[in-house]
């Protein structure tokens, strides 16, 4: 598949084909229809967080699960589903005291899922990787949406960053929270939580 790929901070990102494998135990894979670039995004292309290179990053997707892994359940191939980058191990502490996005369990970035034909591992940025055509993350890690059609295909992408942000936010204190997809246009303005 392609993906757009870092190699080094202050380098373009190159559109070059990369290896994704199958979703394993507790992992879907997801077609990507859409994906914003959040600061965050910029803040490792730009150095500003450590990140092995090569990279895939993009962590604000939408799209349809083409693949589920061993032991997945509540999700099938075709759903509609928007990505974040917020994993969930449902075990540890914070997961099992409803803080699932202070999740402690650790995940290696560069586990393998993705590389480069010639077999050099590429980061999964942001735990994400959704620059890309496809992307293999936990099943925690999406969330379906229902009904899709509602939703313009060019604008759900960004809801995935704001949902989580406003569920910290909750978790901490009530903030205001500025949607991307807020305008004339787009049915959600800004809100409290
Ligand atoms: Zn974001
Ligand atoms: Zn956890």
């Amino acid at each position: 598949m392609l993906a757009a790929v870092c190699h080094a901070t202050g380098e373009a990102l190159r559109i070059e084909e990369v290896r994704l494998r199958p979703p394993g135990p507790g992992e879907v894979q997801v077609e990507v229809h859409s994906v914003a670039i959040c600061h965050s995004d910029i803040g490792y292309l730009d150095g500003i967080w450590a990140s092995q290179r090569p990279a895939v990053y993009g962590h604000e997707a939408a799209g349809r699960i083409t693949a589920l892994g061993a032991g997945v359940t509540g999700l099938a191939p075709g759903d509609a589903v928007v990505v974040t980058m917020i994993r969930s191990c449902g075990q540890c502490r914070p997961c099992r005291t409803g803080k699932p996005f202070l999740c402690a369990a650790p995940h290696d970035r560069c586990d393998g899922r993705l590389s480069l034909p010639d077999g050099t591992p590429v980061e999964q940025g942001l735990s994400t990787a959704a620059f890309a055509e496809s992307c293999v993350v936990h099943a925690s890690q999406v969330a379906r949406v229902d009904p899709v059609e509602q939703l313009m295909t060019s604008t759900r992408s960004p809801s995935s960053c704001p949902i989580f942000t406003a569920s910290m936010a909750s978790a901490i204190q009530s903030c205001t929270v500025a949607s991307p997809m807020a305008g004339p246009e787009r049915p959600w303005p800004a809100r409290r939580v």
